[in-house]
């Protein structure tokens, strides 16, 4: 995979060099404490790679990076960057004001303020119209905040929330009515948080959230109330590129994983790759991924023309995150015993993929997604 996207290959090296001095010695670190360290945030913001374009013709550098960071083979450190650098903060980028924008940009942008997305409830994932958190106007322009938020990636270190609430009561419970999304600080009393340690994704920091009567001052309001639907549909493509191109750099580090293991390792007197029928099952996933990398470049091309559809972010999610769910298993089969072990890579794979299936949207709602478009 050679191919110079957008001009953007020399940039790749700079990328994959800065990644392998920041990330990659310390990702045992922040896997075992469930977390990047705070250095960590700040060595990436120096490096500028928290503060890539969302738009535009530089989009691409932002695909070459989020490709490049899941090729560092850590989904949890990847998707912790993913949220705080895209997902979560698309929303200001996208309908933020511009006094909301120089307050809460630049400190994330530098690492300094990390930035983490609550939407999902305990009994509001897939389906947002059971949504129960409640912000109520106090007043004064602003609103007090009431609820339960499961499984923020982000979720202890982060220094703010974009949360989606109820801002005024309506009789229907069509699409998401009198839903808005506020800027909630981290450092607000009455947020108390309760890490949800999960399978994989263990540097992604999940946490539940508490609101217990939060103030959330005026001015706090993301873009128009009551707008949350129109918002979350565009971010929410964003985020599904985000999270494909992500998945797809995870990809390319699992086969290469696996062809070294092939290469290397006997079984018996024979190389492993020597089996025709190894060989041949590598050869498979490696010619689906050079169909979905290409297909997530192009998707990539279309968020820089500002044309990203439903389609093409959901196409991109759902394959690449089910490659990687079967080239993960097929990596952990081909290791034998010693892929299986607790500590080991494929092992840490394997775990890994499963969450890519379900965040960022259950891959089935997807799959209705494409049914539905054109
Ligand atoms: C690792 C991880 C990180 C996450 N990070 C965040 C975060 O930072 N912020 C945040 O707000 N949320 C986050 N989430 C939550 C995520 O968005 C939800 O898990 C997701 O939207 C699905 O909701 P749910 O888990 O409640 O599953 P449910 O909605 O209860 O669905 C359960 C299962 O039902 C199946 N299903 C759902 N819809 C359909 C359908 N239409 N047809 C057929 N089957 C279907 C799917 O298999 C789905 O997994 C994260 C989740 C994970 C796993």
């Amino acid at each position: 995979m050679t191919t110079n996207h957008g001009g953007h290959e020399d940039f790749r090296t700079t990328v994959r060099s800065t990644l392998d001095t920041i990330v990659t010695p310390n990702a045992p670190k922040w896997e075992a404490q469930g977390h990047i360290s705070a250095s960590g945030w700040r060595e990436l913001g120096d490096a500028g790679l928290l503060a890539l374009p969302h738009t535009g013709a530089d989009f691409l550098r932002s695909a070459v990076f989020l490709d490049e960071l899941g090729n560092t083979g850590y989904a949890g450190i990847r998707a912790s960057i993913g949220v705080h650098a895209y997902m979560a903060s698309s929303y200001l980028r996208l309908f933020g004001n511009a006094g909301q924008k120089a307050r809460w940009l630049p400190p994330g942008e530098r690492g300094d303020r990390i930035t983490a997305l609550a939407i999902t409830e305990p009994e509001a994932g897939t389906d947002l119209r059971h949504l129960t958190t409640i912000a109520d106007a106090d007043g004064t322009g602003g609103y007090r905040l009431r609820g339960r938020k499961s499984f923020v990636a982000n979720g202890s270190q982060a220094g703010y929330f974009i949360v989606l609430a109820r801002t005024k009561a309506t009789g229907t419970d069509r699409g998401l009515p009198g839903a808005s999304l506020l800027l909630v600080d981290a450092d607000a009393p009455g947020i108390a948080r309760r890490p949800q340690p999960m399978l994989g994704w263990r540097a992604a920091d999940i946490t539940e959230i508490e609101f217990d009567d939060v103030p959330v001052a005026a001015g706090q309001l993301i873009g128009k109330p009551e707008r949350a639907l129109l918002y979350l549909v565009r971010a929410l493509d964003f985020e599904r590129l985000v999270a494909g191109l992500l998945a797809v750099g995870g990809v390319r580090y699992c086969l290469r994983l696996l062809k070294e293991f092939a290469r290397s390792h006997h079984v018996g007197d024979t190389r492993l790759g020597s089996y025709q029928a190894v060989r041949h099952r590598i050869a498979d996933l490696d010619a689906q991924l050079e169909l979905v990398h290409g297909y997530a470049y192009q998707a990539a091309t279309r968020q820089s023309l500002g044309q990203l559809d439903t389609k093409s972010a959901s196409v991109l999610k759902l394959t690449a995150t089910e490659l990687a769910v079967t080239a993960a298993q097929v990596c952990v089969q081909y290791h034998g015993a010693r892929g299986y072990l607790d500590e080991a890579t494929a092992a840490r794979l394997y775990r890994d993929a499963m969450a890519g299936t379900i965040a960022a949207g259950a891959n089935e709602l997807l799959r209705d997604h494409i049914f539905e478009s054109a």
